[in-house]
Formats: C-alpha cells, sequence, structure tokens
C-alpha cells in the first residue's frame, strides 16, 4: 500500500479559496481506517492502543483517535499538557520522555503514567513518589530504524535504560518501593516479522525479571509505505506472531500479560498530503536539471532534507491544456540549498529527478504520505514564512479548516524590543 492522492483539482481549489496554500489537508475516512487497523492488532490478553502524538499532535486528530478507543504516548511534559488541554484523559495519556519535566509529579497525580527512560529519572521518580506505579523503558540492545537518524534502539541509541543496568535498576526500585507495572520499549522496529519476535522475546525476558509487571509496551515503528517499493508492515501477521509468544508466556509463568503497541507513524502517515502550488520553475540547461519551486517546503515538510524521505507527488493541473510528462527536481521555498523535496533515497545530498506530468507555474502541487513527522517536525518560521494551515477532508466532502495559517505578526510576537 503507498499514499494515494485523495486531492482533486476541485478540492483543490476548494482548499485554495478557504485558508489558501501551502496546507496540510488529513483525511478523516484515512485516518478512521489506520485507526481500526491497529484497534484490531492481534493479542492474548488485552489491547491497549497508543497514539503517539509527537507525530502529528493537532487537537482534532487526538479527539478523533480518542473518540474511536485510542490511548496516547507523550514525548514530553508538553504534549501532555497539550493532550490535557485538547480534552483527552490523563488516564489515557502515557509519558516516555528523554527530558522529564520538573512538574511530572503534578502530570503524575493528574493521572497519567510514567514510563522512566533513564536511571536518573528512575531516582527522581522514586525520590519524588515512593510507592508509585511506574513503567520502565529498556533499551533491549538491538535496533532497526530506517536510517541512522531514525535508530532507536541498540548501542549508539540514548533512549531507554540500557538492559545490562538490571542490577541497578532493581536496586533503585526496591529503595523506593516502585509498582514497576510496565515494561515499555521503542526500537523502530519495521515491518520485518522476525525482528520483532526477538523483540517481543527480549521483553519478555525484562518482564520476567519484574514479578508486578502486567504491561508491556512494543512501542512504534511499524514501517508504512509511502511511495511505490517501500514495504507496508502487515499488523495481523506480526500480532498474531506477538500473540503465541505472550500466550506461550502465560503458559510458563502463569502470567497473561497486556499489551501496549504505540504506532505513530503507522495511524497517520499516508493520511495527509500538502497541498502548494508551483510558483517558479528554472533550468540549468541541457546537461542540467529542470526544477520546480513550490510554495512549500522544508517550512512543511523536513523529512526529505534531514533523511533523504521518498514523498509520493503528483501535479494538478490548473487548467485543461495537454500536458505530457517531464523528469523534475522539485525544490520549496527556501534560501537554502538542502531545502529539496526529490533527494536520492537514503541520501539528502543527492539529486533524484522525479518522472511527472509537465508542470506550468500555478498549478497546484500535492506532497503524499505528510502525515507523519511534517506539520509537527516542520523547520517553523525559517525565511519567515508563517506556519501553514491544516485543513480535515471530512468523510461527508466538507472541507473543515483545523488551524489557520499563523498570522505574521505571530512570527515576531514573542520578541523583546531592547534596541
Ligand atoms: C516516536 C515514538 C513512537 C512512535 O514511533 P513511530 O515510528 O512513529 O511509530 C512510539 N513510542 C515512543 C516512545 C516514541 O518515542
Amino acid at each position: 500500500m503507498s499514499a494515494e492522492n485523495f486531492i482533486t483539482r476541485e478540492i483543490a481549489e476548494q482548499i485554495q479559496s478557504k485558508v489558501g496554500t501551502p496546507c496540510y489537508v488529513y483525511s478523516e475516512a484515512a485516518l478512521r481506517e489506520s485507526a481500526a487497523q491497529v484497534l484490531a492488532f492481534p493479542n492474548a490478553f488485552g489491547l491497549t492502543a497508543r497514539y503517539a502524538m509527537k507525530a502529528s499532535p493537532n487537537s482534532n486528530i487526538l479527539r478523533l483517535f480518542a473518540s474511536m478507543g485510542l490511548h496516547f504516548d507523550a514525548s514530553s511534559g508538553y504534549e501532555v499538557r497539550r493532550a490535557i488541554a485538547a480534552g483527552i484523559d490523563p488516564k489515557r495519556i502515557s509519558l516516555s520522555t528523554q527530558e522529564l519535566p520538573e512538574d511530572f509529579v503534578s502530570l503524575v497525580e493528574a493521572g497519567i503514567t510514567v514510563n522512566v527512560c533513564s536511571l536518573s529519572q528512575l531516582k527522581r521518580f522514586g525520590i519524588a513518589l515512593p510507592g508509585s506505579k511506574v513503567g520502565l523503558r529498556f533499551n533491549p540492545g538491538l535496533g532497526s530504524g530506517g536510517t541512522q537518524r531514525t535508530n532507536v534502539g541498540g548501542p549508539a541509541s540514548s533512549f531507554g535504560i540500557w538492559h545490562e543496568h538490571l542490577e541497578e535498576v532493581q536496586e533503585l526500585v526496591e529503595k523506593c518501593e516502585l509498582d514497576v507495572f510496565r515494561i515499555h520499549s521503542h526500537i523502530g522496529s519495521g515491518s520485518d516479522p522476525e525482528v520483532w519476535i526477538r523483540v517481543v522475546s527480549m521483553n519478555l525476558d525484562l518482564v520476567e525479571a519484574f514479578p508486578n509487571v502486567t504491561h508491556l509496551n512494543l512501542g512504534g515503528g511499524y514501517k508504512i509505505g509511502r511511495i511505490e517499493g517501500e514495504k507496508t508492515t502487515d499488523l495481523q501477521v506480526i500480532g498474531q506472531k506477538m500473540k503465541v509468544e505472550f500466550e506461550e508466556f502465560a503458559a510458563r509463568t502463569g502470567r497473561e500479560i497486556h499489551l501496549e503497541v504505540e504506532p505513530g507513524t503507522y495511524l497517520v502517515a499516508n493520511c495527509t498530503a500538502i497541498l502548494s502550488r508551483i510558483q517558479d520553475e528554472t533550468s540549468t540547461g541541457e546537461d542540467g536539471y529542470k526544477f520546480l519551486k513550490l510554495d512549500s517546503g522544508m517550512t512543511d515538510n523536513t523529512r526529505p532534507s534531514m533523511y533523504g524521505a521518498q514523498h509520493p507527488m503528483w501535479v494538478l493541473p490548473a487548467d485543461e491544456s495537454e500536458r505530457g510528462e517531464e523528469d523534475y527536481i522539485v525544490v520549496g521555498h527556501c534560501c537554502e540549498s538542502g531545502d529539496i523535496l526529490t533527494p536520492a533515497p537514503g541520501d539528502p545530498e543527492a539529486l533524484s529527478p522525479r518522472r511527472l506530468t509537465e508542470a506550468k507555474i500555478g498549478d497546484y502541487f500535492v506532497v503524499g504520505g505528510a502525515g507523519a513527522y511534517c506539520a509537527s517536525m516542520a523547520a517553523k518560521n525559517y525565511n519567515s514564512f508563517p506556519e501553514s494551515a491544516e485543513v480535515l477532508l471530512r468523510e461527508g466532502g466538507r472541507i473543515a479548516v483545523i488551524r489557520e495559517r499563523q498570522p505574521l505578526e505571530q512570527v515576531w510576537a514573542n520578541e523583546v524590543a531592547v534596541l
């Protein structure tokens, strides 16, 4: 499965007249479908499916997912506050963070659960909240991210408590009489069922070391294909294999462990497209390239520049003229050589021309697969471009604005004039 263009010219024109371009366009139908898939994740003894909200945190998406039964993973104290402000019940929020916030006690008192992610976090948590329930995030020593920069397990990753530090953990847990109810790991395991089985068995070993643990959270990292040729994880295949591991563990230890999954990408990646317009074009001669310049770019999507990520893209002609095809390099509107939407796969430094419908200035241009880590990870306000608008394409076809374009004055609103 790869991302499809759900934006027709008619929809593009409606969005253009409502909020202009560039604009993130979320498909409600697609969001509901992916949520239903995750909620159907196979399990032996119960499932809590969480949405890793850092992938795309607009409050409307959080509420849509909450209404379908999803819980949430927050990556910072600020994300917890944001989710609560969106109306999410704190009891549905779990925090796994690289930076335990100063106010974590009040967040726990509000009802969230915490997975401590380092020995020092464990110590701070135990001293402040002795006797409390806590989850432990481990780095099980295995990693399999898509690129070095997205690898979140193994010795080169700082995420989680290194699995060999079990003794120090046990000491702190005993000293503070903590109730370890959950083991957590998120290593970006991808689409290979064999890797997932290894992850499950390594984590069940950790569960065995903590007799009070009732929940095992395996994080996110389920791969989703954005363009042709990229793999999409089959949740049913992986889940059925994982289920067997849980059943065997129960048969051996008598402990029926509740499963938690926590995808970000899988839930949203192909549910959003960026609608932009071609505002200029240029060429660098016979031995060079033809460039299309968008009114969007790294200000809306940094993934191509950061990871050499591949997104599907389509020209939507603004007129009825006959069009052929052309090879183009698509670039963003920033004065920054790295603002390229068509890098070579996995190599942000190299150009990789893309065969597209012949384009003219003024045409609409759609970048698909832009639901995960695009709006949330944009190079906001670089070159002082205001943050883009967001719309939700409702199931009935209505277009609802869910974020206005940022008013220009907000770009410098927090500056303090001393000169
Ligand atoms: C980012 C993150 C996720 C989601 O990862 P995806 O690759 O987007 O599925 C899940 N859990 C934790 C703790 C994370 O940090």
